[in-house]
């Protein structure tokens, strides 16, 4: 892997419970290689499975962090901790997860909670540093659980993210970037969920008006739809180009925006 350019590997694109359980979608989080730093974020369904296929060595991860801690983000974080620690042998890495990924109901098993080499509670409005890379946290995200957005900044790059939310006024001051990425769970709200759906997602990128955005974290309903036969129309629309991440998909961070 060519870990000289800033690249953010899609390991799946699929979010929430039926596209989990079929796999309609790879799920699996995403790999960052970010100013010589390998970093995993939200480790869902098949996360090691899929690293190792698309040629990451989780041994070799810098630090790994969680949104939050539901299943589709969570369930293959512990054995990336025992990979990245080489089996809880070697102190390294960080962690970083709200702190209810740690407690009652803890998703990150407490015998590995003392592996790394540095864990750290996301709270809001707080800063953390990998290396050279620079994230915050803005807001926290109205999600059943304790849930955060990222903004991301390395030294020739910022981008956003904004993670599993409902809507809300405020949401996209804190997202600005030229580069914003988008969990669209679904195509509109049919029941009442704590999620985006796409008619959010246009009004977030109308608002935040970055050069790119990209939409992951699909779920039935977006997959039925076929997001990525769907850019054309959402970038007409928003005036923005719009890209539906793919499972696989490898961004390079110094030509998408
Ligand atoms: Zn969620």
């Amino acid at each position: 892997m060519d870990t000289a350019k800033d690249t953010i590997i899609f390991l799946g694109t699929g979010g929430a419970r039926f596209t989990v359980a079929k796999q309609l979608l790879a799920t699996g989080g995403v790999w960052m290689n970010l100013a010589g730093e390998q970093i995993l974020m939200d480790p869902g369904p098949g996360s090691l499975v899929y690293a190792i296929k698309l040629g990451c060595d989780p041994t070799k991860l810098s630090a790994i962090i969680l949104s939050h801690k539901h299943l589709d983000h969570s369930v293959d974080i512990n054995v990336m901790i025992e990979a990245m620690t080489e089996g809880g042998w070697k102190k390294r890495g960080n962690v970083y997860a709200p702190a209810d990924a740690f407690e009652n109901g803890a998703v990150i098993l407490p015998y590995l909670q003392g592996c790394p080499e540095k864990v750290e509670l996301l709270e809001e409005g707080k800063r953390y540093a990998v290396g050279d890379v620079k994230f915050s946290t803005p807001v926290k995200h109205i999600h059943q659980v304790e849930t955060y957005g990222f903004v991301f900044k390395t030294p020739k790059h910022k981008f956003s993210w904004i993670t599993d939310t409902k809507i809300f006024d405020s949401l996209a001051s804190h997202y600005h970037a030229d580069l914003v990425i988008i969990n669209v769970l679904c195509l509109e709200h049919r029941v009442p969920v704590d999620h985006l759906s796409l008619t959010d997602a246009v009004k977030l990128i109308k608002e935040i008006k970055p050069r790119t955005a990209i939409l992951t974290h699909f779920g039935i309903t977006m997959w039925k739809t076929k997001p990525w036969e769907m850019e054309k129309e959402v970038s007409d629309d928003t005036g923005v180009r719009v890209i539906a991440a793919r499972d696989g998909m490898v961004l390079d961070l110094d030509t998408v925006y």
